[in-house]
């Protein structure tokens, strides 16, 4: 199995006898287990499913031949403690999500604990045909629940009300359940990047800001639109006009071997040429698969390169306090050329419940 050789390589290349896999997206990626209790112990030349009773004929039917389920009463953690004596060589472990108190306990049945950060991570940055195909259903479902709501959206609703009705409609859409929690927040409430809804009530001349996403196979989307209520006023059209441009300057900029630092700068040096520099603080993107932040980052803080498979966010915004907030949100998957934009929602201003 390929994703597995390629674990036995990395695991030969950091003299690790075993991984033992805790994070539950990557236990997905390597044995297609997708139940929410379940870890992987990984040798060079066998790879063993731990979970419990409650998953035992999901393992059965979901799990990629050649790896051995063990159902055990004892959560995985004491099973891999129980067979830790038996373990010859280190032993490494998944600094970024085993918690301190589990460390602890492995580390004082297992000998040779190692920390071992990104052995799956890192592969799962590329993404392999059925990601996509995967990736962009959910896209999809977003973009419909976006062309839903968009003619739904009426003064007197609060962003609470918004939320919930984009919650129902991806549900409806098929989507397990909203990749994250929905943020929708209006007028000066969205000046907060990543607002929660409140019970603030939608008028005429707000930008309401919506940020969600569907979850298909296990894989997210993510996408962000600003609308506004009402009639769009000059400030409102002039900073759009800017956030789109940023949004599609770096868009064009995405190949492979691009730097990630570079096509957040390309976005960044836009929004500062326009004097709202100081209003555009995160950074530009992100990766998104099995969960909705995942590598590979476009910020100027990266030292990657792109890579055909990489499927990355397109996100610049401008936050003004006081006023609002205004952040288009795209998908985009890096192809052999050049990228193809997965989201497809509209992306002019558009003025709703007018
Ligand atoms: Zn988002
Ligand atoms: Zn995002």
């Amino acid at each position: 199995m390929k994703r597995l050789d390629l674990v036995a390589k990395e695991l030969s290349k950091r003299d690790l006898a075993y991984l033992v896999v805790s994070n539950i997206a990557n236990v997905r990626y390597l044995s297609g287990f997708s139940g929410s209790t379940a870890w992987l112990l990984a040798s060079r030349e066998k790879t063993t499913l731990i979970t419990d009773f409650r998953y035992k004929e999901q393992a059965e039917e979901e799990v990629y031949r050649g790896i051995e389920i063990k159902i055990d009463t004892k959560e995985p953690l004491g099973v891999v403690c129980d067979m830790a004596p038996g373990l010859k060589g280190k032993v490494g472990f998944e600094a970024g999500s085993l918690t301190y108190a589990a460390y602890e306990k492995l580390r004082s049945s297992a000998g040779g604990l190692t920390p071992a950060e990104g052995v799956v991570e890192e592969l799962r940055k590329t993404k392999d045909a059925n990601e996509i195909a995967s990736i962009s259903k959910a896209a999809a479902m977003a973009d419909s629940v976006f062309g839903e709501i968009i003619g739904e959206i009426r003064g007197g609703l609060s962003e609470v009300d918004v939320a919930a009705r984009i919650d129902f409609l991806l549900r409806k859409a098929s989507s397990e359940v909203p990749a994250f929690k929905t943020i929708v927040a209006s007028g000066a409430h969205a000046s907060l990047p990543h607002a929660t809804p409140t019970r603030r009530i939608i008028r005429g001349g707000d930008l309401v800001k919506m940020d969600y996403g569907a979850i298909w196979d296990g894989y997210c989307s993510d996408m962000t639109r600003t609308v506004v209520m009402g009639k769009a006023s000059d400030k409102v059209k002039m900073v759009y006009g800017i956030v789109l441009e940023a949004q599609e300057r770096a868009i064009a900029g995405i190949r492979p071997g691009a730097a990630c630092r570079e096509i957040d700068k390309i976005a960044r040096d836009h929004i500062e040429a326009e004097g709202y520099g100081e209003n555009f603080g995160h950074g530009l993107g992100h990766g998104v698969g099995l969960e909705i932040h995942e590598g590979p980052r476009l910020s100027k803080k990266s030292d990657e390169a792109l890579k055909a498979g990489n499927v990355v966010t397109v996100e610049p915004g401008i936050y003004i306090p006081g006023w609002g907030g205004i952040r288009i949100e795209d998908m985009v998957v890096v192809t052999e050329d050049g990228c193809d934009v997965l989201t497809s929602a509209v992306k002019r201003l558009v003025e709703v419940g007018a």
